[in-house]
């Protein structure tokens, strides 16, 4: 490869202005909710930073963008810190990865035991919107958070309590003394677009997409301005959780989804590869004609016993993967919202 060639000098300087580069489109990113560069674009500078530390090992810093949960806490916010850590999700970009990543997962969980059977394999939607921790104690909810660095989050409680389905109360009963239910916050296709021609009609400047558009909605200051917003989420995690009887993703959406909180109904429970990438055709062919805009498809083991073997790097879970469908199509749905305004 060409980077063995290079002196080191370079590769270095390279290296350097590469993780600068990172830094600063996650700011604008995550602190400004203002991107200057495309996702695509974006995907593809933290990639070849990726390469170039595989390539490197040598280079790699303890805090290398690589090695870090993206996002910090603005001053804006009272900071948060999550009971249970939350994680980014690790990117695959192509079919072929997405075959290797899970050949490699089946091959870990055969090495766990797991009773010799292979894993069932979660598989929904990725929503293009904002991760939130709500936090429950004994049915109602007293704390909602931003990701964050993933340690420490910003509190956006009274932000959250202006989404109508997000209960403040879980209804039935035999709640957990304590929960975080962790989901995505988004604006929906169709009510973005409305949002965005009122914004028109007022003189005002229309927001950009549909994601950033979630984001600055739940950090403004103001409550009552989050409260204008068309704002909707879908749960998709647990973090740290007590007395919560539920042995796997899916039967926890079940039982969350009775008391009341909202849970995507894209999910599946599938045996394998094969019925994934039949489910990453399907929504691949409809996914613009979906309530709300997605970047992907994650695929994660069912199993809460077999995530908590698999475990955690320092970014990502051992046990989930991103599949993110080639970005030319995501765009022409962009520029066509551009064309509109
Ligand atoms: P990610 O968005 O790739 O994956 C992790 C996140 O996915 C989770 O935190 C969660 O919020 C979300 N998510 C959505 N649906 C989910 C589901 N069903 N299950 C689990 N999680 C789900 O990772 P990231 O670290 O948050 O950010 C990277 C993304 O942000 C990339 O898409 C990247 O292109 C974009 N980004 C863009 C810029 C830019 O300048 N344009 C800068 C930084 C990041």
């Amino acid at each position: 490869p060409a980077g063995e060639q290079v002196p080191s000098g370079d590769v270095r300087a390279e290296y350097e202005d590469l993780v600068e580069e990172v830094r600063k489109h996650r700011f604008a990113y995550y602190q400004e909710d203002a991107p200057i560069i495309s996702d695509a674009e974006f995907d593809e500078l933290y990639r070849r930073l990726e390469t170039l530390e595989a390539m490197h090992p040598e280079l790699v810093a303890n805090d290398s963008p690589t090695q870090e949960v993206g996002g910090e806490v603005s001053a804006a916010f009272a900071a948060v810190e999550h009971l249970q850590r939350m994680y980014s999700l690790e990117d695959v970009f192509s079919l072929e990865e997405l075959e290797a990543w899970i050949a490699k997962a089946e091959a870990s969980v055969a090495k766990i035991g797991n009773g010799g059977n292979p894993p069932a394999w979660l598989t929904e939607l990725k929503i293009d919107g904002l991760a939130v921790n709500l936090l429950y104690r004994d049915g109602v909810l007293v704390r909602a958070a931003t990701r964050g660095d993933g340690t420490t989050g910003e509190d956006i409680t009274h932000n959250v309590l202006t989404i109508k389905e997000i209960p403040q109360q879980l209804s039935g009963t035999g709640f957990p003394a304590e929960m975080e239910v962790r989901g995505e916050v988004f604006i929906p296709s169709k009510a973005f677009a409305e949002f965005n021609e009122a914004l028109i009609e007022a003189g005002k400047a229309p927001l950009a997409n549909p994601r950033n558009a979630a984001a600055g909605s739940l950090r403004q200051k103001d409550p009552a301005e989050t409260a204008k917003r068309p704002l909707r989420m879908y749960v998709h995690g647990i973090g740290a959780r007590e007395g919560l009887q539920t042995v796997s993703q899916s039967d926890s959406y079940r039982q969350l989804a009775e008391w009341g909180l909202p849970t995507s109904p894209y999910f599946e429970v599938l045996a394998g590869l094969q019925d994934v990438l039949d489910f990453i055709k399907r929504y691949g062919d409809k996914r613009h004609s979906l309530t709300h805009e997605i970047d992907g498809i994650v695929v994660k083991v069912d199993d809460f016993a077999t995530q908590r073997a698999l475990g955690y790097t320092s970014r990502v879970p051992r046990w989930a993967v991103a599949y993110k469908y080639p970005p030319e199509e995501v765009h022409t749905k962009l520029l066509d919202i551009a064309v509109n305004v």
